[in-house]
């Protein structure tokens, strides 16, 4: 059969939206460990979350077993406003580079949020609504989750309150803006409006703030307000859950051409925009159906994958939450000022984490500078200005084409482009100017955070 020509973009019509969400654990058989109660060391129970996190939210935390969980149809109606999203063939790319190979990207940043965070938080807001509660709460860091979850509650008209990493929100007054005019309370963390803020203030004075920080307000403030849970924009199983539409998509884009990529690439902060990506093909992978080459790019300066432990830690500063096991820097690491936000956190999806650990799939970390070389360039020639942490990705899928372009190979590769980099000005400034720079942390730095991890008995 002769190969149909390539459009430009692929598109699925309206009704080719997926109507349920791919449940990646369903496939796994090493499932992803559960979160511990720190106080007990079990496994937390449905009964034990509910406190924090919405009721259908739980069960879809605690699923391991279904793979397909229906999208309720107003969040299917939601999703209609602005998915499906475009699957983009890198022609203009391809032809700068030179390359044999041959490149697609699934953009995510055609919302006003400007990322793939608002999958998960129409979802989130929705389960909260039908809950009957009054509202949520949340932490941001650069700021993307925090306006795709104002934006998510202002359409249910839920409250919002979002606990933004203060170096953020000094320096991102714009994003802040978007929140309040959607409805939000943005309050810079920490902050001395809660007990774990007042704290952490005390023993860091003058610090700017982390996301770990963030979460531990974000926390308390839902667990002690009557009606508020609250709602975390990635590292979550049901994060990835929502997040599965993008690779559902994708995947049924490309399936119209009959194009099977070689190759599947994303940024990995929390994991929850490459867990959704990669959902399908890593569940035909898992079946033992295909294989694809599956890789994770991470910040040099924050190498959760790379050079973390595979462990149980916290998620947040304030070690209030549940513990997890996935690869950490320790709950402590304070990651050096990186411009992509996104990114910085200190831990990873469980999920992903288990499925790395297993070696089903791999990870690189690149550095700020380079990063920035690729987004500049794919800017210049496909038109779209990345977010720095999309940019990642394509710094990982530039340096795979022109590995195709040494040998010949004609592979095909598909990476998420996560989101736009309209509100990360400063940080393209300082590359126009010349003044951006590397940070990779010594052994000595990584051993700081690895020295805070609780001890937890291996069974
Ligand atoms: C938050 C964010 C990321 C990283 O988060 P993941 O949970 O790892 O997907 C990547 N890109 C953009 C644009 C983001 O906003």
């Amino acid at each position: 059969m002769a190969e149909k020509k390539i459009p430009y973009k692929i598109y699925l019509n309206e009704n080719e939206i997926p109507s349920k969400w791919y449940n990646l654990r369903a496939d796994m058989k090493n499932k992803p460990a559960p979160l511990l109660n720190p106080a007990t060391l079990k496994p937390m129970t449905a009964e034990e979350l509910s406190p924090v996190f919405c009721e259908e939210l739980v069960a879809q935390e605690l699923n391991n077993t279904d793979a397909y969980i229906d999208i309720p149809q107003e969040i299917q109606d939601f999703y209609k406003m602005y998915r499906p999203s475009p699957l983009i063939r890198a022609y203009f790319l391809e032809k700068a580079l030179d390359t044999p190979a041959k490149i697609y990207y699934k953009f995510e940043g055609n919302n006003t949020s400007g990322s793939h965070k608002l999958n998960s938080a129409i979802a989130q807001a929705y389960y909260a609504k039908k809950q009957g509660l009054k509202g949520v709460t949340t932490e941001t860091g650069a700021g993307q989750w925090g306006t795709a979850l104002s934006m998510a509650c202002s359409y249910f008209d839920l409250d919002c309150k979002v606990f933004m990493v203060k170096v953020s929100y000094e320096q991102k007054p714009f994003r802040r803006e978007v929140m309040r005019t959607y409805g939000a309370s943005v309050t810079p963390s920490p902050s001395l409006t809660t007990e774990v803020g007042k704290k952490i203030l005390a023993e860091h004075p003058g610090t700017t703030g982390s996301l770990g920080c963030a979460i531990s307000e974000a926390v308390e403030v839902a667990v002690t307000s009557e009606g508020y849970r609250y709602v975390l924009g990635s590292v979550l199983n049901q994060v990835l859950l929502h997040q599965s539409v993008i690779g559902l998509e994708a995947k049924a884009a490309l399936d119209k051409y009959g194009v099977k990529p070689d190759i599947i690439i994303g940024c990995a902060g929390g994991g929850s925009n490459l867990g959704g990506l990669i959902a399908p093909f890593m569940g035909e992978k898992l079946r033992g159906e295909a294989d694809y080459r599956i890789i994770a790019v991470e910040p040099a300066s924050c190498p959760s994958f790379t050079r973390g432990k595979f462990a149980y830690d916290f998620c947040d500063t304030g070690m209030v939450c549940p513990l997890a096991k996935m690869y950490t820097l320790g709950s402590g690491f304070i990651p050096s000022a990186n411009h992509a936000g996104g990114l910085r956190y200190h831990g990873m999806s469980s999920t992903l984490s288990q499925l790395y650990h297993d070696g089903y799939m791999e990870a690189t970390s690149v550095e700020q500078t380079s990063v920035f070389e690729a987004a500049e360039k794919f800017a210049r020639v496909e038109g779209i200005l990345p977010a720095p942490e999309s940019s990642h990705a394509i710094r990982a899928a530039i340096d795979e084409a022109l590995k195709c372009k040494e040998t010949g190979e004609e592979k095909t590769i598909l990476f998420g482009l996560t989101g736009t980099g309209y509100f990360d000005m400063v940080a393209y400034e300082k590359y126009n100017d010349g003044e951006m720079t590397d940070y990779i942390p010594t052994d000595e730095d990584l051993e700081k955070g690895f020295a805070g991890l609780p001890n937890i008995p291996e069974e």
